[in-house]
Parts: C-alpha cells; sequence; structure tokens
C-alpha cells in the first residue's frame, strides 16, 4: 500500500500516477487519486492495477497543481472500487487517503451515523474522513486542528493526507505506524510513502515519526507536531 500526495505548480497527475507505480513494491489491490483543478475534486478509483487507473482516468479532468492518490492493501472491507481510496467525506468538500487500520471505527462511525452521516463505502477510512468533517464544524477550527483532535479519539496505525476543497493550499498529513515522507522543493511539496516518487524533484526530505503531524501549505515551511499535545495553527 502507499501514499502520494503533490501541491505546487506542476500538474500533479503525472507526478502522483509514477509515484504510485514507484511504490507498488509494497504491494496493493486497488488504486486512486482525488485532484483539485483549481474549481472542483475530480476523483477516480479503481480495483486492480495502477496501469488500469491511468486508463479510468481519462474519464476525468486531469488538470490540478494539487492532488492525492493512493494504492490500498484493503483490511476494512473487500477490494472494489467503492472500497478504494480517495474517501470523500459526507459534505463532498474534503478528501482522504489512509494506510493502515482505524480499530475503534464502529463506535465512532456508530456515533456518526446518529449525526445523520451516511456512509458509501464498508472502510474504517470514510469514518476517519467524516470524523474530522464532524469536528472541524461542530468545534470551528481549521482543519489541522480538526485532524488532530479527530486522531487523539482514534485507536489504531495510519498514514494519511487529507485536503479541503474550499482550501485548497494545503494538505493535512499525519503518522503512526505507516510511513509517510514530505520532500521539500520550491514553492512545491511532495508528500509519499517513501521518497521514491520525488527523487527527481528534491533531495531535500523530512520523515515524520509517529505520532507527528504536518501542515502541508504553500509559502509556510513545515514544522512537524505532536498529535498528542502540540499547539496546531
Ligand atoms: N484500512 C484501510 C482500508 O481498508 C486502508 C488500507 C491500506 O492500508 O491500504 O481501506
Amino acid at each position: 500500500c502507499g501514499i502520494v500526495g503533490y501541491i505546487g505548480h506542476r500538474d500533479a497527475f503525472p507526478i502522483i500516477i509514477k509515484g504510485l507505480q514507484r511504490l507498488e513494491y509494497r504491494g496493493y489491490d486497488s488504486a486512486g487519486i482525488a485532484l483539485f483543478d483549481g474549481s472542483q475534486i475530480n476523483l477516480v478509483k479503481t480495483k486492480g492495477k495502477v496501469e488500469d487507473l491511468k486508463q479510468k482516468a481519462n474519464s476525468i479532468s486531469q488538470e490540478g497543481s494539487i492532488g492525492i492518490g493512493h494504492t490500498r492493501w484493503a483490511t476494512h472491507g473487500v477490494p472494489n472500487d467503492v472500497n478504494s481510496h480517495p474517501h470523500y467525506s459526507n459534505s463532498g468538500d474534503l478528501v482522504i487517503i489512509h494506510n493502515g487500520i482505524i480499530e475503534n471505527y464502529e463506535s465512532i462511525k456508530k456515533e456518526l451515523t446518529k449525526r445523520g452521516y451516511t456512509f458509501a463505502s464498508d472502510t474504517d477510512t470514510e469514518v476517519l474522513v467524516n470524523l474530522i468533517e464532524e469536528v472541524k464544524k461542530t468545534e470551528d477550527v481549521k482543519l489541522g486542528q480538526a485532524v488532530q483532535i479527530a486522531l487523539n479519539q482514534v485507536v489504531g496505525a495510519y498514514a494519511i493526507a487529507v485536503f479541503d476543497r474550499r482550501k485548497p493550499d494545503e494538505i493535512v498529513v499525519a503518522k503512526l505506524g505507516s510511513p509517510l515522507a514530505i520532500g521539500i522543493g520550491e514553492n512545491e511539496f511532495f508528500i509519499a510513502s517513501d521518497a521514491s516518487p520525488f527523487i527527481e524533484f528534491t533531495n531535500n526530505a523530512v520523515y515524520l515519526e509517529d505520532e507527528e503531524m504536518a501542515i502541508v501549505r504553500l509559502g509556510k515551511e513545515i514544522k512537524l507536531r505532536k498529535i498528542k499535545n502540540d499547539a496546531v495553527a
């Protein structure tokens, strides 16, 4: 399984597809990608290979300089198109990719269902993105803070990348268990499970430690923060 993300000035699509192919060695059953084209998110995902995703992506706009891509190794929900990542939140504003397992997703799902949330997939991941949405709404906080608060309610393992179509200048990432690296370029950032997706662009990389998160925002320095107790602005 693997994660790739890009935010900057280049076309995100080829970087993400190539990056996912370089992470194929990690094993996977499905792949998907979400791109923000300046006005909306275009998302495509499929059971099968990254090559299948590439074919299927001919049906969407491949425009955009911010995007996230994923290869899935199913843990919750069979490998199929719907369970593949990325996953939207109910509002369609947030989109997430996740490697790992949210162990207490059932109790969170029950709580969110009571509050009116519905779920298209059987994944633990779709529960997490809706928990982030609910926290963001009820606590009226920024995405980074919402991710932090949500992750403090989560038991499990994860590398995640999430962004909000209403604020498409940042991707929030967090890690516990699964690997996550950020490549730092000139006015651009790369996110990936290891450095192989971005080696030709930059050799400046930071690796998140367990229980760390970062807000990857254009024009801002990368600051790693502890999910448990650092203030997240
Ligand atoms: N638990 C998530 C799922 O089954 C992520 C699996 C993965 O690591 O790719 O969808």
